[in-house]
């Protein structure tokens, strides 16, 4: 991993600090990060919302919301707020998109602090990224260490993601925007490099002579709530596709990087999304399916269907599942499927990459060719809930009788092999924004490339597509993404995941 430089005193103001983002994630985090000793001396969190909290309000909030979400389950039990942590913590009131006040009480905060480094994290809904980094330039707050963190959604289409990326970078040079996929802060994603390239022993099977697809699925338990009306305009392939899942499949087939610098690293990424073939015309009807959840039993829980969430407005097509099956147009990987699905009320929760080997091309042991779909060689490299990697073959039997083939995992548990807490997803990625290295954020060329794939699929779909397939909550989403794998005689890894 990058070495990371000693830890500054930094000023982070997060815009959006009373938000549902930063209260269950951003500052559990950075109170783990502050008891590591991560934050250095005099580092300060000034959060910025429109809600009238003094300082002390803002602390008692903050504390209550940490005590509620730890930060991470290797954490174990809840890690304390301490009186160090708290006074670091401060609130400013401010409408960033009025002609307010509180810009002047920002610089007054800031003022005579301007040799410390600034983070802005931006935790706040994206139509407002570009009013913020004017209102900063505007009251000269930005200063050349400064940099800004953006978070998820990048626009819902090329054109929107190109605009944000403008409007921000009419203020910040790009080595100075972070822009955050949380998913690349996840142990088991960075191992995922380092299993590649420290190891001799896979790069040679790493290809489409070895490999016979990929499977990449993030599932989830959970519904929309209350949040229908922004769903509506997102859907699964925006939400979880163009970013997480995307990335994911840039990890698993990007060539090896001469090293592991900030831009070696994005440059390889950059370049699988490149080489995705395009889906257009009927290609998009016939390598992908849409689903959307009807009312179902999910953990033993009734509960409503999309359509009846709270915070909608009558009938949508959005889908909340979406499978689709991908091609990395190169020599390593070209013919190999990619199949990547995500979808939300589903029967389990958990993220996880199959990579599934061919079969032996002619069996010697009886049996051994008795069910090559339920034993193949795979690698299962699970993200959540837990994070473990399990490599899948066939073993003898233990026994004197007939010779009998049995699947046998290795298994790699890292909460079991490392006695080292794994820091959470965020913990990791701010410590990466206050030393500065932008490796496992995501470069403007990479948003976009992933967005310029996405988009036709979307117009094809918003034209002439077949509307989402509904599922029933608790299932594991519609039939159509079995008819999508299946049309080349493969099945889904549906190994039952813990809950
Ligand atoms: P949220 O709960 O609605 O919070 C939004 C925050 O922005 C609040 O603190 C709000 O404070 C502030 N805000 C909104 N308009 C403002 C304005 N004009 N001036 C100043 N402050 C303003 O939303 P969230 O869930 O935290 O999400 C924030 C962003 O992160 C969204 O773009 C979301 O898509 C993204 N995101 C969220 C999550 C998550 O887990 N929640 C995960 C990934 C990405 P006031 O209303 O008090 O001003």
């Amino acid at each position: 991993m990058p070495q990371l430089s000693e830890p500054q005193p930094t000023d982070i103001i997060v815009f959006g600090g009373t938000g549902d983002l930063a209260m269950r994630k951003l500052l559990p985090a950075l109170n783990l990060c502050d008891r590591d000793n991560g934050l250095a001396g005099d580092t300060r969190i000034i959060a910025v919302s429109r809600d009238g909290l003094d300082d002390a309000d803002y602390r008692a909030k903050a504390e209550s919301a940490i005590r509620e979400h730890p930060a991470s389950r290797g954490a174990g039990t809840p890690v304390p707020t301490q009186g160090r942590f708290l006074s670091r913590l401060h609130h400013i009131s401010l409408d960033v998109g009025e002609d307010d006040p509180g810009w002047e009480a920002l610089a007054a905060m800031l003022a005579g602090r301007e040799e410390r480094s600034r983070v802005f994290y931006l935790a706040v809904p994206p139509m407002i990224f570009g009013r913020i980094c004017r209102g900063l330039s505007t009251a000269g707050l930005v200063t050349g260490t400064s940099r800004v963190v953006l978070e998820k959604p990048l626009g819902r289409d090329l054109p929107s993601a190109g605009a944000i990326n403008d409007e921000v970078g009419e203020i910040f040079d790009e080595a100075q925007i972070f822009r955050i996929d949380h998913y690349l802060g996840k142990e088991t994603v960075q191992n995922l490099l380092v299993l590649r390239f420290a190891n001799m022993f896979l790069e040679p099977v790493w290809n489409s002579r070895w490999v016979d697809h990929v499977q990449i699925t993030a599932a989830e338990t959970v519904g929309v709530g209350g949040r229908r009306d922004y769903y509506d305009g997102s859907g699964a392939l925006r939400d979880m596709v163009q970013n997480h899942l995307l990335q994911l499949l840039c990890l698993i087939a990007m060539e090896p990087p001469a090293s592991f610098g900030r831009e070696a690293v994005r440059d390889e990424k950059v370049k699988v999304l490149q080489a995705l073939r395009p889906l257009r015309g009927n290609e998009v009807a016939a390598r992908t399916a849409r689903g959307q959840y009807t009312a179902g039993r999910v953990d033993g829980t009734e509960v409503p269907g999309y359509l009846d969430e709270p915070g909608g407005n009558g009938p949508s097509s959005t889908e909340t599942f979406v499978a689709l099956q991908a091609e990395v147009a190169n020599w390593r990987w070209g013919g190999v499927p990619f199949y990547l699905r995500t979808g939300k009320r589903l029967a389990r929760h958990g993220t996880e990459i199959v990579v599934r080997f061919r079969d032996v091309p002619h069996p010697i042991f009886p049996g051994q060719s008795v069910d090559p779909v339920s034993a193949p060689n795979q690698m299962v490299i699970r993200l959540q809930p837990e994070e473990t990697i399990h490599l899948h073959m066939l073993a003898k039997k233990p026994g004197a009788g007939e010779l009998e083939l049995r699947p046998a995992p290795l298994q790699l548990s890292f909460a079991e092999t490392f006695a080292e807490r794994s820091p959470d997803a965020y913990e990791r990625l701010i410590m990466d924004v206050l030393a500065g290295n932008p490796t496992l954020f995501m470069r403007r060329d990479e948003v976009e490339a992933a967005w310029r794939w996405i988009d036709p699929i979307i117009g094809v779909w918003d034209a002439s597509g077949p509307a989402p397939e509904p599922y029933p909550a608790g299932s594991a989403g519609p039939a159509g993404a079995d008819s999508l794998i299946g049309r080349t005689s493969r099945t889904w890894h549906e190994e039952e995941l813990p809950r």
